[in-house]
């Protein structure tokens, strides 16, 4: 399974620009979008993925909203495979399954079509794809949502892990877990 060196993860983290106190007091926020607009930095990425996911053989890549989507979509592309949107409640139009995940303060939910994941396989198998795993809630309940739309969640891939939070210790238990970068 390929994994980037250190001298690689480095280059890749001093592209991702730090913001403190952002969007609250005691928050560093990792702002990807510069990241993004360094086209070396977003190929050498998409490169690191696509060589690594294109052995798994898989059906689908699922995006996290929404910043899943801006490294789901083309990767899925390269790997010439589809993309499904894992949507906050109320955005998707057709019949939804939904799964609704602790925050700080109260509940948010996200939801999958329920047709989402229908191939030629009896169960496809999809990765799971976000920017950054910070407490892991919203990655626990898009694997869980996967599962429930019949399909298997074969990895979940993230470009950043913030370690210090232990957010991957229960998503383990459901998928195995991959973080580009580790912060800890
Ligand atoms: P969580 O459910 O706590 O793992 O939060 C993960 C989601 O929140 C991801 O979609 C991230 O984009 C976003 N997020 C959480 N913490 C940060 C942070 N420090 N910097 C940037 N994005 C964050």
């Amino acid at each position: 399974m390929q994994e980037l060196n250190s001298a690689d993860r480095e280059y890749l983290l001093n592209t991702i620009r730090n913001i403190p106190d952002f969007p609250k007091p005691g928050i560093e926020f990792k702002d990807i979008t510069t990241l993004l607009n360094n086209k070396k930095a977003f190929k050498f990425l998409l490169d690191h993925l696509e060589a690594r996911y294109k052995p798994y053989n898989l059906d689908f890549i699922a995006g996290i909203d929404s910043r899943g989507f801006i490294f789901g979509a083309p990767l899925a592309d390269r790997l010439g495979i589809g993309f499904v949107p894992i949507r906050k409640q109320g955005k998707l139009p057709y019949t939804t399954i939904g799964e609704k995940y602790a925050l700080e303060y109260g509940f948010d939910e996200i939801e999958v079509h329920i047709d989402a994941f229908k191939c030629q396989k009896a169960s496809a198998d999809v990765l799971l794809i976000d920017d950054l795993i910070a407490t892991g809630g919203t990655a626990k309940a898009a694997a869980n949502l996967v599962n429930q739309a019949g399909a298997n969640c074969v990895e979940a891939c993230f470009l950043i892990n913030l370690t210090f939070l232990e957010g991957d210790k229960e998503l383990k238990e459901k998928t195995t877990v991959y973080s580009v970068l580790e912060i800890n």
